[in-house]
Formats: C-alpha cells, structure tokens, sequence
C-alpha cells in the first residue's frame, strides 16, 4: 500500500464492498428481480427494465481511451459533483481531517466537505494578483490534517487557468501528504492540455473531467475521475453500484463517436470566438468595470451596478449569475456564453 492509499479513513480500506448481482451478459437474467419485458416508456438501446453493468467496464475503457490514460486509471461516476463527494468521504475523517480551497471557487468542494464534517482552510485568490494561486499561502495552509487540496483550473468563476508549472511544483510538495484534484471541468476551452499526462510522475495527482461542458451533456450527468489505480479501486468501494445510468452510458458512448467529437470541437471553437467578442463588447460598455479574460465558456464580469444589471438581463428573459456573495468579487456577476442571438441580446439590454 503506498501513501495515496495510506492517508485514506482507514475505514474505507476494511470496508467489504457491496456484493451486486453477477454481471454476464449473454445469460438469461432471473437473478436480479427486474420485470423481464420492456416498458413502453422506455427509448433505451440495451432495454431499461434490466439493471445497468454495476461499474461500466466499457465507458471506463472508451473515456480512458479519449483522456489518453490507463483504463484502471479511470472511474466514470454521476458527473464530476459525484467525484468530489467520493475523494471527500474516502479521504477526510469527520471531525479530524480538512481540505484546502482556493475562493472564489466551485462550491460543491465546501459543500461536501461540510456534509463530512471536515474541516475546510481558504487559501483566498485576491483580485489584486488576478486570481491567481498563492503558492505561500497554499504552503503554509497544508497541515498535517489536509488530505485534499482543490484547485479548479480554469477556475470557476473567475475563468483563470492555473499554470503548469504551480500545479506541479503543488503536486511535488504535496507527495506523502495530501492529494491535489485539479478540476479540469472547462479545459477544452482553454487551448491548454490536460495535465493527465503528469500522472504517472505524480501519484497524489487526481483530476476531474465532464462531459457536462464541452460534450454538452450536462443533463446526462456523467464526469471521470482521472487517477492513480490505487485512488481508484479506493473511490470505486464507495461509489453506488449502478451510478451511470444505461441511459448515460449509452449518450456517452455516442458523444464519443467521431463525428460527435468533432461537432463538440466545432462547438467550443465557437464558444471561444463568442467569448472573445462578449469580452471586448462588454468591455466597451458603461454599464461595465471590468472584464476578466477567461479561459472557460462563461466571462467574470464586474459592473458598476450588478443588481441592476442582474435586473435588466432578467426583464429581458436572460438569467445570469450573481456573485456578490462570493468573497473579493464585489459587483461581479457570471455569464455563460450562449449562441450568438443569446449573446447579442445580452449586448442589447446592458447600457
Ligand atoms: C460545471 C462544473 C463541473 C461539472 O460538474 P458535473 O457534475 O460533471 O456536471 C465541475 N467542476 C466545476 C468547477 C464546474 O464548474
């Protein structure tokens, strides 16, 4: 057993996993209690009255495949959500361990940590240095209690991605101690590789991939974590059998075709020169201060009134997101880059 495996609740290593009915295709199945004919409502190739493959072999091997890494280096789960909720109850004790956050960042990484009970330690992004990561600060924030440091790259919401070389120099300093989850949800819209390839070289490093964004399959819910073989066998004790569901499996297997990987390429090149234009029209405008260049599909923007501007895009039927709340972002608010009609009207309702 090496450290990744060692630093997990030592309750999850004793735990017998959930003994789910055999999986062989070519048989007759009286062994899983299913109604053995199928429902009018059911628009499935495999047939949805049977039970789905308890952990999808297949989608494991094709998403290993597209993220070019080994295919027990892979776990499909119910989107990338469902993969921070695994590596937080696998890795942090209640009361006793604690997980490191960069905000403003994605929310899910606090919240799961919460429903845990485990502590969670800022290491704020500052507006002044760009969002950037503060290295020092992330350094001393790592306690012997972290077991998980987070960083979401290309940031939600502030559209920055962090570089290679912080994440690796992080991933270097971490080994032995706490895993590093890049969550990689926007990189395709980045122009920048993953960092999958650093796996092998960095053991403690996990990262979080969807096919919610790019593939335009948010309403399937299937993510990936992308990991250590070890990480993975640990999580997939955890994960619910039957996670993915055959509908997903199935959408998936056909976003991963050829001709829909190269729609989804055409799709973000397109959300990138949208972007690119909101950007600079936005910038011109009065109603707006500032805006952030992005490397996702949505723009950080700051206005000289959000809540005004939050009201006009609303009279108008367009819902943006409000990110007052959020800690340094002051009159900020989120916006997803839609189709170009989406993005005029949007040009056409703030002064
Ligand atoms: C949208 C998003 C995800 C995707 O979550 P899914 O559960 O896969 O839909 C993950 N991380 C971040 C930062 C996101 O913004």
């Amino acid at each position: 057993m090496s450290w990744i495996t060692e630093i997990a609740r030592p309750d999850i290593h004793a735990l017998a996993p959930y003994q789910h009915a055999a999986w062989e295709p070519g048989l007759v199945r009286l062994h899983a209690n299913e109604l053995p004919w199928r429902s009018l409502a059911d628009g499935s190739d495999a047939g949805l009255n049977r039970y789905p493959e308890p952990h999808p072999h297949a989608l494991a091997a094709r998403l290993a495949q597209f993220y070019e890494v080994d295919a027990d280096a892979v776990l499909p789960c119910r989107g990338s959500d469902e993969a921070i909720d695994l590596l937080t109850r696998c890795y942090a004790r209640c009361g006793r361990d604690a997980i490191v956050i960069t905000p403003p960042t994605f929310g899910m990484y606090a919240l799961c940590a919460r429903v845990q009970g485990a502590t969670i330690i800022e290491v704020p992004l500052r507006r002044e240095s760009s969002y950037s990561v503060d290295l020092p600060a992330l350094h001393k924030a790592v306690t012997s209690a972290v077991k998980l440091v987070y960083l979401c790259s290309p940031n939600n919401p502030t559209g920055n991605l962090i570089d290679r070389a912080t994440v690796l120099s992080l991933a270097g300093a971490l080994a032995g101690r706490a895993l590093l989850v890049i969550d990689e949800a926007y990189v395709e819209f980045s122009g920048s590789a993953s960092l999958s390839a650093e796996l092998r070289a960095h053991p403690g490093l996990v990262i979080l991939r969807t096919m919610s964004k790019a593939h335009g399959l948010a309403g399937a819910r299937c993510g990936a974590v992308l990991a250590h073989p070890e990480i993975i066998a640990l999580l997939r004790r955890v994960i619910q059998p039957y996670a993915v569901t055959q509908l997903t499996i199935e959408a998936v297997a056909r976003a991963l075709e050829p001709t829909a990987l190269e729609e989804s390429r055409q799709r973000v090149a397109q959300v990138i020169s949208e972007r690119e234009r909101m950007a600079a029209a936005l910038a011109a405008r009065i109603s707006v201060r500032h805006v952030w260049p992005s490397a996702a599909n949505f723009l950080l923007v700051e206005c000289a009134d959000a809540g005004a501007a939050l009201q006009r895009c609303h009279a108008a039927g367009l819902l943006v997101r409000d990110l007052r709340h959020l800690p340094s972002l002051g009159q900020a608010v989120r916006l997803s880059i839609g189709t170009p009609e989406h993005n005029d009207r949007l040009l056409e309702v703030l002064p």
